[in-house]
């Protein structure tokens, strides 16, 4: 078993985008809450990452975990919350440009693909006039050249006998060809960074191949920055170049994409990968309920689903982001990275552990029923036998 000397806390930051450390977008300390019956929703805390001009970057968690507000944030599209942090695009911290200034950024250098195509194009106008619309917002041109350039842009993403296809309206396309004209309006303005927020969700897995094959065409030809959120590791693993794992609203682990699922090292990143079919031949559903936003747990927002939660995880706040085997671009929000603990725990192959963590979720289940009396000497009884001198903390 390994220890973990070299750990560190980086901080709030996870990681920078590239090794030179250029960046297209920065997010720093980005925090969003919302007003409702129930309280303040906090959905969105101390989050921040980095990316790189051409980069792919993946925001992922469940449904809930904080991906589109942290996203729709960015160019404050919300129609109401409280956003506080800095998204420094290309040198402007675009929370707190004036809104007309941001109209500069938005949609142009920056553009918007949703989830549900069905609902999102206007069924009453033809695609070259909603295309032509788009083009014309962000460019000064006549309606002959952007007609001629809306043509383009559908030949550009795959439609085929575009000249004709412009003048039918969206009942006409299907949701794959619906995805991909979104896709063609969002290139209008020649953004630098596209924002893809689930736009594969409501399509089916050839027609969900074929659109993120030509969002990887896209970024290849044009060098285009794309900030991705879904859900599904599977489609991160196909495209990702960096991952930010959010749960909760919070930063759970963020590095390359190679390292975060080769090796992941967060438990909520492993219970993830363990949803997923292929991986050890069987899938694991992550026990537990989600955080409710108005009442977030204290300490690790991940620990009442956590099988290796310990008394450390359960007061104060979501422990900092620690360098992962040393590596400051590669970081999780877990007390095993922190000096003295082993990182085996969290570290190991996803499934020759899985005894050992059904045990450690019986163990959590019982500490859970006996209402968490037991102290943190007892609640470190449950790894290596040593009790420590800091509420089971510290590890041999
Ligand atoms: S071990 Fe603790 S800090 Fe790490 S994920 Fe589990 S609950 Fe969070």
């Amino acid at each position: 078993m390994s220890r973990n000397p070299t750990s560190r806390s980086t901080g709030a930051r996870s990681g920078a985008a590239t090794p030179g450390g250029e960046r297209l977008l920065s997010v720093e300390s980005l925090s969003v809450t919302f007003e409702s019956e129930r309280g303040t929703v906090r959905a969105v805390e101390d989050v921040s990452f980095d990316v790189a001009p051409g980069e792919t970057v993946c925001l992922v968690g469940e449904s809930g975990s904080g991906k589109t507000v942290t996203c729709e944030s960015i160019t404050r599209l919300l129609g109401d919350g409280e956003i506080d942090g800095t998204a420094t695009f290309d040198g402007a911290d675009l929370l707190s440009l004036p809104e007309s200034q941001l109209r500069d950024y938005r949609g142009s250098r920056i553009a918007y693909v949703f989830q549900n195509p069905q609902n999102a194009l206007d069924p009453v106008y033809t695609v070259r006039e909603q295309l032509v619309e788009a083009i014309r917002e962000h460019h000064d041109v006549d309606r002959a050249a952007a007609s001629r350039r809306a043509v383009a842009l559908l030949d550009d993403v795959g439609i085929s006998n575009p000249s004709t296809r412009a003048d039918e309206y969206p009942d006409s396309f299907s949701g794959g060809m619906r995805q991909r004209v979104l896709i063609a309006i969002a290139l209008a303005g020649d953004p630098d960074l596209l924002v893809a927020d689930e736009p594969t969700t409501a399509l089916d897995v050839t027609t969900e191949a074929e659109i993120l094959d030509l969002l990887a065409t896209i970024q290849r030809e044009r060098d285009t920055a794309v900030l991705f959120v879904t859900h599904d590791l599977a489609v991160v693993s196909e495209i990702a170049d960096r991952i930010v794992v959010l749960y909760g609203g919070r930063v759970m682990e963020s590095g390359s994409a190679t390292a975060v699922l080769e090796r992941p090292s967060h438990p909520y990143t492993r219970a993830l990968l363990r949803c997923l079919p292929g991986r050890g031949g069987r899938m694991e559903p992550i026990g537990g309920e989600f955080p409710d936003p108005t009442e977030p747990p204290d300490g690790c927002r991940f620990h009442p689903r956590c099988p290796h939660a310990v008394a450390a995880c359960r007061d104060g706040d979501q422990p900092p982001l620690y360098a992962v085997d040393g590596d400051r671009d590669r970081v999780a929000s877990c007390v095993y990275h922190a000096d003295g603990f082993h990182t085996d725990t969290v570290v190991g192959p996803l499934f020759e552990e899985d005894d050992g963590e059904r045990d450690g979720e019986t163990r959590s289940d019982d500490e859970e029923r006996d209402g968490e009396t037991r102290s943190g000497d007892e609640t470190g009884e449950q790894f290596d036998g040593h009790e420590s001198d800091s509420g089971g903390e510290q590890r041999e």
